[in-house]
């Protein structure tokens, strides 16, 4: 490949120790090296303008670093793919190469993870398997994992932390509080790790090399990140936050749900916080040995920090703790975390703490590879969109149409859209719909990742995706479709109702198709926060009825094949005790995000033990 391009593929970032990512990016100026975070800009200004060379290069170096793996051979076996170039190989492995799901790398994958070290996959061997949260899916993914998906996270941090210097700098020498979590790990038969990607990363060298190179340091220790039991660190986290409130630059996590979790908790655990930062002691609900050492050599006595936050404490309080994050932590300059998508019903509660402090919402990914890169950080979380970096992967584009409903409605298909040919990154147009298709280094191979996106606009000549929806439709009884963000718009339409009210807030919300009678009917289960009369809440019941758009579910509803929709509020603490079930099945709370519909046994036992009053919609009573 010439030079030029060779540069082209990844930032020029040296770190000295030959794995090339060494940039410190605080506040536009160089730090080490030879790289800033104008640099890393304008690394990436330069290929996201070649967006669709690059992409062809990437999937020549992709190809040609794993010919010799199985599945490649099984495809292109019969090709000379080391003397193609990379416009040849693009059109070959399009026409040649089956689009496919996880599920046909499932049996690859079983067998690198029962100990076969042939190359499968990929041509390198694969030590390290990610396991998707399954929070989405309903069931955990194994996702192969290597260094190079440590080196992308590392980049996108960069890259990401570059465009946000731009607009909010932060102080160098800085802290970040960081509520991010590792899941525990283990060993398959054949000896390679288990863990999410978010726990490998937590404890890659480029976890550490991110926090040297931005001079931003996460207030807690490994020992609080990778402790196993996420109360215990979320305590730990909100201590040494405050203990260290004054340095805090930014506060963080991978997605909002654990910022909200761990406010919730520490409206409950403030006083037991302050008596801890007053004597330089740590809470005996922290029992494990390691975190609590590492937690006590940080700490010291410090009373008059403790009086300082009791007072505001009380305060806040007085006024349902709106603007928490300023008053506790001055000179925190934005909260940065995934707000988009399945998050954007956190983001009422976030604003409420955050009192106007920025909002920047973190970038796109998945498992499988990073997609995206937040390059407008001011945007509010919902207007912004993720420009695709075209060296993480090989991206293809799936066009989606959506049904005609006044006329399809009563085609009953397995999903909302009608589907074109995969097209190329250079090809994707404004204002159309797509389902993501990756192949990966990591030896995954046009593999659909189930995300529907629409192309917002172009940085450049990469595109810059609005994050639409999970493609599985959740919701379905017989001719109606709706998708997760058909069910948190609906939602949306019938907490406004709350919030008019000024009594009661929804604090989490999923949904289940009730089948099992005739006619079948979609339950959405609400717990809330305050007191709400039950003619409000079945006001709010009747109106999420009415709201669904989908013109399958409007006819079934007039013609009463579809029953009047439930609403099932459940007690204080009903969506803890399902995050709780899914940690101990495994997910690990760093990536959890609440099914927005279930079939989950276990998660419907839950709801239902927890239900306290049920609302039927009158909606279409007449
Ligand atoms: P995981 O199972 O943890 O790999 O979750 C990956 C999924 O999370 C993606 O496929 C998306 O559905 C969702 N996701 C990741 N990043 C974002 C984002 N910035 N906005 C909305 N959804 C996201």
């Amino acid at each position: 490949m010439p030079q030029r391009q060779e540069t082209l593929m990844e930032p020029k970032m040296n770190n000295g120790n030959g794995h090339g990512h060494g940039c410190a990016i605080v506040n536009g100026r160089s730090r080490t090296n030879n790289c800033t975070s104008d640099e890393v800009i304008e690394w990436f200004e330069q290929v996201s303008q070649k967006g669709g060379s690059v992409q062809k290069e990437i999937l020549s170096q992709i190809l040609k670093q794993n010919h010799g793996a199985e599945y490649v051979k099984k495809w292109l076996g019969y090709h000379n793919i080391q003397e193609m170039d990379s416009s040849a190989l693009e059109s070959l492995f399009t026409s040649v190469v089956p689009i496919s799901s996880h599920a046909d790398f499932e049996p690859f994958i079983q067998r690198i993870a029962d100990g076969d070290t042939n190359p499968l996959l990929t041509q390198q061997p694969i030590t390290t398997l990610s396991l998707s949260s399954g929070t989405t899916e309903g069931r955990q993914k194994f996702v192969p994992f290597t260094r190079h998906s440590a080196q992308t996270t590392l980049q996108i941090f960069t890259l990401a932390a570059a465009y946000r210097s731009r607009i909010y700098p932060i102080r160098e020498g800085g802290k970040i509080l960081e509520f991010i979590y590792s899941s525990n790990t283990f060993k398959t038969k054949g000896g390679l790790t288990v863990g999410t990607a978010t726990t490998h990363y937590y404890a890659s060298e480029e976890f550490k090399i991110k926090q040297e190179q931005t001079k931003s340091f996460t207030c807690s220790p490994a020992e609080v990140i990778s402790g196993g039991d996420y109360k215990q660190s979320t305590y730990c986290h909100l201590l040494l936050g405050l203990f260290f409130s004054d340095q805090v630059e930014f506060i963080t996590s991978a997605f909002v749900y654990s910022i909200i979790q761990a406010f919730r908790s520490f409206q409950e655990l403030w006083c037991e916080i302050c008596n801890d930062i007053r004597s330089g002691s740590l809470s005996s609900r922290v029992k494990l040995p390691k975190m609590r050492k590492a937690v006590l050599e940080i700490i010291s006595p410090n009373p008059i920090l403790a009086s300082k936050l009791e007072n505001i404490c009380k305060e806040l309080e007085l006024v349902d703790w709106f603007g928490l994050i300023p008053k506790l932590w001055p000179n925190a300059k934005y909260v940065y975390s995934i707000m988009t998508g399945s998050m954007l019903p956190y983001v009422t509660k976030l604003r409420h703490y955050a009192n106007g402090l920025p909002l920047v919402s973190a970038d796109y990914g998945s498992t499988e590879s990073w997609i995206g890169v937040n390059v407008d950080p001011s945007l509010p979380p919902e207007k912004v969109t993720f420009a695709v970096v075209p060296t993480f992967s090989y991206f293809e584009f799936i066009p989606l149409y959506r049904h005609n409903k006044q006329e399809d409605y009563r085609s009953i298909v397995a999903d909302d859209f009608i589907e074109d040919k995969p097209i190329p990154l250079s090809q994707v147009k404004a204002g159309q719909e797509y389902e993501i298709v990756l192949t990966t280094f990591t030896g995954l191979y046009r593999c659909r990742l189930g995300d529907v996106v629409e192309v917002a606009g172009f940085h450049n000549g990469t595109p810059k995706l609005n994050f639409v929806c999970r493609r599985k439709l959740i919701l379905t009884v017989n001719i109606d479709k709706n998708t997760e963000k058909d069910l948190q718009l609906v939602v949306e339409k019938g907490s406004q109702l709350l919030k008019r009210a000024k009594k009661a807030e929804l604090v989490d919300f999923t949904s289940y198709a009730h089948v099992s009678n005739e006619p079948g009917h979609y339950v959405i289960f609400w717990e809330i926060d305050g007191y709400a009369e039950d003619s409000l809440l079945e006001a709010c019941c009747t109106e999420m009825d009415a709201s669904f758009a989908d013109h399958g579910y409007v006819v079934s509803r007039k013609t009463k094949s579809i029953g009047p929709l439930e609403l099932c509020i459940v007690e204080r603490g009903t969506f803890k005790k399902i995050l709780d079930n899914f940690i101990a099945n495994g997910a690990a709370l760093s990536q959890f995000k609440t099914p927005r519909c279930t079939s989950n046994h276990g998660m419907l036992n839950i709801l239902r033990a927890c239900a306290l009053k049920k609302f039927r919609s009158t909606a279409y009573n007449t």
